[in-house]
């Protein structure tokens, strides 16, 4: 009988989490020694190729502090694939970024590493907590045809074929043993590998083994590791060292016909944990994460492409890019580092932050819609109030709907709105504030205005797609709020009270039907750390009671609802990890709901001021019905999902507990028959369904409140995350403010829904400014409202339109402009060329993501 013989290629790589359990600039100081470290041993022989994780951040940050002579060398290794970069700039989470976000992230990587040199073609995500279901449409955009990957996949083999919702597939190598594998830098490393291949050689189709050789921050040991792989070859198993994209092609030369099949999202424990509550710590950086991605990819980028093509900025949106997505690497957006690193990431979201309304400022200059001088030539100069404002709809749709947003003006005065055509519109004024306005122009001293602060609202219809619509301030009535003597909403959708509990019950006019309890607060307690959700032993559940009165003010168009709910929690949890210790303190919600004469949707501000620490904090809608499955949207795509998962709190060692919360991006949909709830957020990104009786609850976490970055003593994991350090902030104490909005379902289509949660995150947005006589009407319009768009950005030169499909029907569509658009050609995410479209219109297909160069005569 002939031995099976088996090839193993060993992989000599870095995992670099460049901020973690230690903060980026002690991590960037190790990585110095780890990179010189590779350099000498790439030099010396004794490595032969090192891969640098799959990222190009890592090497910048290593660039922008070595010496000289180091870049020269580090280079040249690079240009002689000696050190294998790309394709990623970072190793981003992929549920709690945004799909364009993905996208950006492999475009930007695979430029940086092809100017020093070429990018490593390969689907690289070794420690992702889990996977979103596009990822193959989004490496095959970039023309990556694999994976390789761990955490999320449950195959019994190490070579599958994964499928995204699209039919897009990639070849996918599943770690079964992880990437963690220092196996040449231990002592008795002889046995170490002849263990690590008896474990994964039972996964293997084939006779190619990998061996990610390497981990966490850790360089080769010092002396002749090609020495070492040389001299521990068998008759069974030849040790060749080897890059993943080496190692691939062998593979490929094997495989069997019939690989397994995995389709979409990959979020199973069965083998490694998925560290599923990652999704709610530190709800504050969700929250400004996907503010900053908002402001990037919905309003900069759109603006500067209608206003500014030709003198686009094109280098600072790019390191703006790379300023956000330092925030996305699966340690940072997840929360789960040190409280020093998060700290920096909010640094990070300020600067980004000041730097996006710069760069809208600057795109409203560029236009001449609003001056930056005083002696330039805009039609708005720096010291002059918004007695002309521009609206700008970013979105590839019209809208119709609320506009809400503040104006100033020098005068104390009451008026009226009136826009381009001579339509009327009579505003609400939410909120008045005398103030002083600050102006500090180009060319002139800085100044003081005096003036008055006014919030308005007002709805518009039809507002066109892509383009700046100017209003003007004129002689006339606004409508201001006035307090309604029963505290009690009456629209022409719904009449909503608030109950003692603090819960709304809501009547839904067109349908009669009355749900009771919605948003509605609990808080529980949670022994966990900064990974993974545990209740202790002995846990209790406290529900708010109304605080006062609820107030409604009213003015006609819009109702607002003020009420504040109080829960007596405990202080926190025993020592012992048991229990509740006796202390209680109260937290206080201040909640103001804002309905509007022409939208069903209901939107709320919920203000939480903790004191409470180990605990959870939840909104819980009672649907009304019992469901069968949820819709939530993640990168590109709106999955499907049964509703209800059995919730087990008592993992076995090494395990976790099944999974039983889901990621949303910006929308959740619960019902079934048309009964049940349509939520929208921004930043609250887990949910989870439980029954409860005759009718199932959607749950969404608001504070999960956690001391703890990792700790092994959880019921719900069986083993540590990460060192046991404490993380005192991430208990979240202190006051947090979140957006949320729902409606009652109506049976209406995910591209309806996507469509309406696009609009919620980023609505139409008041500008300063008159854009009238600029050209700068309607860009582009899709006619297809189940067709959604995710970028409008210019990009060498030229202009780029990225639409998804989140339906599973194909989509036929026109594009129309307000300009002569010269030709539209279909592309591929890296650009390439696809298709000339002959006419104006294409046909996007099911769940497909489709990319568009405009040019324009
Ligand atoms: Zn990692």
């Amino acid at each position: 009988m002939t031995v099976k013989t088996y090839t193993c290629y060993v992989v000599f790589q870095t995992h670099w989490d460049r901020e973690w359990y230690l903060p980026f600039e002690v991590y960037r100081h190790r990585l110095t020694q780890v990179i010189d470290r590779i350099v000498e041993g790439l030099e010396n022989n004794e490595l032969e190729q090192f891969v640098l994780d799959g990222q190009m951040a890592a090497l910048e940050d290593y660039l922008e502090v070595c010496e000289p002579y180091m870049e020269e060398r580090i280079l040249s290794l690079i240009k002689e694939k000696k050190i294998i970069i790309g394709p990623w700039y970072v190793l981003a989470d992929e549920f709690l970024v945004s799909g364009e976000s993905l996208i950006r992230n492999l475009e930007i990587g695979m430029k940086l590493a092809n100017k020093y040199g070429e990018s490593q073609m390969v689907g690289y995500l070794p420690d992702t907590f889990g996977h979103v279901s596009q990822m193959p449409q989004l490496l095959k955009g970039f023309g990556i045809d694999n994976a390789i990957a761990w955490r999320g996949i449950d195959s019994d083999k190490s070579e599958l074929i994964w499928k995204a919702p699209d039919g897009s597939q990639v070849l996918t190598v599943f770690l079964p043993e992880g990437y963690y594998q220092p196996v040449l830098n231990e002592e008795s490393y002889q046995t170490s590998m002849a263990n690590y291949v008896e474990k994964v050689k039972g996964f293997a189709q084939t006779s190619a083994l990998l061996l990610t050789n390497g981990g966490d921050h850790l360089m080769p040991k010092h002396g002749d590791m090609l020495g070492k792989i040389n001299e521990i070859s068998s008759e069974e198993v030849t040790f060749v060292s080897s890059t993943y994209e080496h190692y691939l092609t062998s593979l490929k030369a094997e495989l069997p016909e019939d690989l397994p099949v995995y389709y979409g999202e990959l979020r199973s424990n069965k083998h490694a944990y998925v560290l599923p509550n990652v999704l709610s710590t530190r709800t504050y950086l969700k929250q400004q994460n996907q503010m900053m991605e908002d402001e990037l990819t919905g309003y900069t980028e759109p603006l500067l492409t209608l206003t500014a093509s030709n003198n686009y900025p094109a280098r600072y949106l790019e390191e703006s890019w790379k300023l956000l997505m330092k925030n996305h690497p699966h340690d940072s957006i997840c929360g789960c580092s040190l409280d020093e690193v998060h700290r920096e990431m909010e640094t990070r979201t300020m600067k980004l932050g000041q730097r996006l309304e710069s760069l809208q400022m600057g795109a409203l200059a560029a236009a001449g819609i609003q001056d930056a001088a005083e002696s330039g030539h805009a039609t708005r100069k720096p010291f002059e109030d918004n007695t002309v404002f521009t609206v700008f709809n970013p979105h590839v749709h019209s809208y119709s709907g609320p506009i809400r947003g503040t104006i100033w003006l020098k005068e104390d005065i009451d008026f009226s709105l009136v826009d381009e055509h001579g339509q009327y519109y009579q505003p609400t004024i939410l909120s008045k504030r005398k103030d002083r306005h600050f102006a500090s122009p180009l060319d002139a001293f800085p100044e003081f205005t005096e003036g008055t602060f006014y919030e308005v609202i007002f709805s518009v219809e039809e507002l066109p797609a892509t383009s700046l619509t100017t209003f003007r301030v004129v002689e006339g009535e606004y409508k201001t709020l006035v307090e309604m003597e029963a505290g009690v909403v009456d629209t022409a959708f719904y009449r909503i009270n608030v109950e003692t509990d603090g819960s709304l019950t809501l009547e839904e006019k067109t349908t009669g039907r009355t749900y009771k309890g919605l948003q509605s607060f609990y808080s529980s307690l949670d022994v966990g750390d900064e990974y993974t959700y545990s209740p202790p032993k002995d846990d209790i559940r406290t529900f708010g009671r109304l605080k006062g009165n609820p107030k409604v003010d009213y003015s006609g168009d819009v109702s607002l609802l003020h009420y504040t709910v109080e829960l007596e929690v405990p202080a926190g949890c025993r020592e012992d990890r048991t229990g509740p210790v006796e202390e209680k303190v109260t937290t206080e919600i201040q909640v103001t709901v804002m309905l509007t004469s022409h939208s069903p949707r209901i939107e709320s501000k919920v203000k939480v001021l903790n004191r409470a620490q180990d605990q959870r904090l939840r909104v819980q809608f009672p649907l009304g019905a019992t469901i069968e499955q949820t819709y939530s949207d993640t990168a590109f795509d709106v999955v499907k999902r049964p509703a209800k998962k059995i919730e087990e709190f008592d993992a076995p060692k090494q395990k976790e507990v099944p999974v039983v919360v889901e990621p949303s991006l910006s929308f959740i949909r619960a019902e079934q028959n048309g009964v049940g709830i349509h939520f929208f957020h921004r930043g609250l990104q887990e949910y989870q369904v439980v029954p409860s009786g005759k009718e199932d609850i959607l749950e969404v976490t608001v504070l999960r409140s956690v001391g703890w970055l990792s700790r092994d003593d959880l019921r719900t994991r069986g083993g540590g995350a990460g060192p046991g350090m404490e993380t005192p902030e991430g208990q979240c104490l202190g006051t947090y403010t979140f957006d949320i909005a729902f409606e009652p379902a109506s049976g209406c289509t995910n591209g309806n829904i996507a469509k309406s949660a696009h609009f919620y995150r980023i609505p139409p947005r008041i500008y300063p400014g008159d854009a009238r006589g600029k050209n700068l009407v309607r860009l582009v319009e899709i006619d297809n409202k189940e067709v959604q768009w995710s970028a409008l950005y210019c990009s060498d030169g030229e202009m780029y339109l990225r639409l998804w499909n989140p339906t599973k029907k194909e989509q036929a569509f026109q594009f129309s402009t307000g300009q002569e658009i010269n030709t539209i050609t279909k592309v591929n995410m890296d650009k390439s060329e696809l298709i000339l479209l002959n006419d104006q219109s294409d046909r996007l297909s099911p769940k497909g993501i489709a990319n568009y160069r405009l040019q324009f005569s």
